[in-house]
């Protein structure tokens, strides 16, 4: 994807975040407070441009998934640290939640007592926040933290694995539900076309690819007396798709009755009940 075509699609998104979040208001008058924080952080994700300079050709002989490690992913730091600074100020003036600790995050980071590139690499290392900066101790709340720092390197992590996805080969097939370019777990399927092909999204890289339709994406069961899905009745378009045999369920957007305007991160946030509901009934997400 050329970069005019990359920042298009930016002005897109932005377009698509605003008209999805104030739908969603009208929708879902008690998640307001959500609504806005979420739009506010998904905005400064799509206001920047990072630059990814990395040749990522040596996958081309690359026969197996996932394509890359974590720590393969390309990050344009300066921005990526510019980014993380403006998240941690939306966090500690968060009115539904405010958060000190990321107040005491960023003036670490100011301070000289982190070093963002070194923060990042071992992030992307370790696929964790490490305990040296996530310790409680330190006045730091390991999720909030490592909630930042992904926000922050989403922008990056989404463009690279735009140019990493053009290296998955239409040969390999996949052996389990897992992101092929990055092996992260799936946020949600979609369900879309007349014949309701099905897609998984990735959670971590929001690449997005096929699965086949009739069994359990995580442990392959095809067995429809084990197989089914729960629906809410003020829910419309999306459905939780379980599997008696895992235990295990995934959130399932059917596009030909979802409203026609959505932007999946933010949709995967106001599901929340349906993983209340899963979450009850005994059932786990990948
Ligand atoms: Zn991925
Ligand atoms: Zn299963």
């Amino acid at each position: 994807m050329t970069e005019k075509a990359m920042s298009d699609m930016n002005d897109n998104t932005l377009r698509k975040i605003k008209k999805v979040a104030s739908i969603l208001r009208r929708e879902k008058p008690s998640a307001k407070g959500l609504i806005d924080f979420y739009e506010k952080i998904f905005f400064l994700q799509y206001e920047i441009e990072p630059s990814i300079e990395k040749d990522f050709s040596f996958l081309t002989s690359k026969k197996s998934f996932p394509l890359i490690k974590r720590k393969d992913f390309a990050v344009d730091l300066s921005l990526s640290e510019d980014l993380f600074k403006k998240i941690c100020d939306a966090c500690s003036g968060n009115p539904m939640n405010p958060d000190p600790s990321a107040k005491a995050i960023k003036n670490s980071l100011g301070a000289g007592d982190l070093s963002f590139e070194s923060m990042v690499n071992d992030y992307l290392a370790n696929e964790s926040p490490t305990p040296q900066y996530s310790n409680p101790g330190n006045g730091f709340n390991p999720e909030l933290f490592d909630f930042i720092l992904y926000n922050a390197l989403k922008p990056s992590i989404v463009k690279s694995s735009h140019l990493i996805s053009e290296y998955c080969s239409k040969t390999t097939s996949l052996t389990n539900a897992r992101c092929p370019v990055c092996n992260g777990a799936p946020a949600l399927s979609i369900a879309s076309g007349k014949k309701y092909s099905r897609s998984l999204v990735c959670s971590f890289c929001w690449h997005e690819y096929k699965i086949k339709k009739s069994e359990c994406p995580f442990c392959k069961n095809n067995d429809p007396q084990t197989l089914g899905h729960i629906s809410l009745e003020a829910e419309k378009g999306i459905r939780a798709d379980y599997c008696n045999s895992c235990k295990k369920y995934i959130k399932t957007i059917n596009l030909k009755e979802y409203r026609k305007d959505f932007y999946l991160p933010l949709e995967m946030i106001v599901s929340i009940p349906f993983d209340m509901k899963m979450n009850e009934e005994g059932f786990k997400p990948e």
